[in-house]
């Protein structure tokens, strides 16, 4: 044993390493602690949760079933409704309880939920990057990992990857190909201050192949005058996602008056959802499997929703002592039963939004207006199909909904 993990009690050997102290890691790290499991996070960053690469918008019914309260230090603004605007001035407002939410001030959520493990008696040590997986007899047994330039191996029964969207291991080891194009957006944003704001309980979606290609523009509010302003766009635009936001903000006054506190830059996948996310020893969750709501971008809510099914996974291994690939496929079954077959049919909808120009947007939301927008968010490919069968214009675009 060496210093460093001496000197912090670290273990020569864990049931469960997770790669990465998100909001998947850090769950799917709480949940095996709780049943009794010796666990270990790795996060390469020195701090968790910084910088943020996030619009910090969850519903109020997932960010409670995570066992927070209603007042945690982390919520920066309580959300009471939303607003979509498409490019010609349609306006669709949503104001019904389920749709209450909050602004969060993700550096302080990271770490709650990373406290949340370290209290139910997971391990982390942040500073320290895994820079290799151990393999022994087609099994994934363990992490290399660096820490102040010297390199440690920890050995383990499960590695779990909860390491964001560029996901490294992922990729070598489920020998993954790059998302196509359309399976990637680039986000850019600013926190602003001493902005206008309509409604600082409101968030504002702001709709138009001209003005955010494949994707959209938002304002969540994080105070009276305080909001994250930001964009998702296709990754293969030819110009960049800052290019669309700052060509769109020199025509807001209301924005142009405010100052930057923070500029945020990162990848979002949508839609390349993984058949197989496992293997001998080692399985993946959140960014790092690509599990993204496909037409919003949200992810908090399904990387620690597939958290709870793997946790659930890896203890029945643990109890049964099989960590095969065979053994946890239960995950890949229950992750595509609970949420794959639902994130796919909304996926089918962006693929065709994504094809849309100005013109046809503005017409299938003003049809949308008169039905429900829970449609989009829940995949209802049956509504949608009929909003573009009736409609001459848009009859093209339902072939991307079969
Ligand atoms: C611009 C933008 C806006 C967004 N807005 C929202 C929103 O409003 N609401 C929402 O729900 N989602 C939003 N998302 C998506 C959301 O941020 C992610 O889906 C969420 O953070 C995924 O959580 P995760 O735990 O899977 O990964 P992450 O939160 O990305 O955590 C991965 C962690 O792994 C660490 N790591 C990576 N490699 C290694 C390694 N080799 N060794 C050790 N550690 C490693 C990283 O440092 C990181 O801390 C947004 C994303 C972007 C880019």
């Amino acid at each position: 044993m060496n210093n460093m993990l001496s000197t912090f009690n670290i273990k020569e050997k864990y049931d469960v390493v997770v790669i990465g102290a998100g909001p998947g890691g850090s769950r799917t790290a709480q949940l095996c602690a709780q049943k009794g499991l010796d666990v270990l996070i790795l996060e390469k960053r020195p701090e968790i949760g910084a910088p943020k690469r996030c619009a910090e918008g969850i519903e109020k019914n997932q960010l409670l079933n995570l066992g927070f309260e209603e007042n945690e230090k982390f919520i920066a603004q309580t959300i009471d409704r939303s607003i979509v605007y498409t490019i010609s001035g349609e306006e669709i407002k949503q104001d019904s309880d389920k749709k209450k939410g909050y602004i969060l001030e993700r550096k302080l959520f990271d770490k709650a939920m990373a406290s949340k493990a370290a209290i139910s008696g997971a391990k982390i040590l942040v500073n320290t990057e895994v820079i290799d997986l151990i393999k022994e007899d087609n099994y994934i047994c363990g992490v290399n990992i660096e820490y102040n330039g010297k390199t440690y191996k920890i050995k383990s029964d499960v590695v779990v990857s909860a390491e964001g969207v560029e996901g490294k291991r992922v990729k070598e080891v489920l020998n993954l190909s790059p998302p196509k194009s359309n399976e990637i957006m680039s986000g850019y944003q600013y926190e602003m201050e001493n902005i206008d704001l309509k409604d600082p309980h409101q968030l504002e979606f702001f709709i138009g192949a001209t003005i955010a290609p494949g994707g959209y523009i938002w304002i969540f509010p994080k105070g009276e005058k305080r909001a994250n302003v930001g964009i998702g766009i296709l990754s293969n635009c030819e110009k960049s996602a800052k290019y669309y936001l700052d060509a769109w903000i020199s025509n807001k006054s209301s924005l142009q008056i405010g100052s930057i506190l923070e500029e945020n830059a990162g990848a979002i996948p949508v839609g390349g959802f993984l058949k197989k996310m496992t293997t001998n020893g080692f399985l993946a969750i959140g960014d790092a499997a690509r599990q993204v709501h496909p037409l919003h971008g949200g992810g908090l809510h399904e990387a620690t929703y597939a958290a709870k099914i793997a946790a659930k996974v890896i203890c029945e291994a643990k109890s049964e002592n099989n960590y095969s690939d065979n053994f946890l496929d239960k995950y890949n079954k229950m992750w595509w039963n609970e949420r794959g077959k639902e994130l796919s049919c909304v996926n089918k909808i962006k693929n065709a939004f994504q094809k849309m120009s100005d013109e046809e947007l503005n017409l299938i939301f003003h049809l949308i207006k008169a039905t429900s927008i829970n449609h989009l968010n829940s995949g209802n490919l049956i509504e949608i199909s009929k909003l573009l069968l009736k409609t001459p214009k848009l009859i093209k675009f339902s072939k991307y909904l079969l």
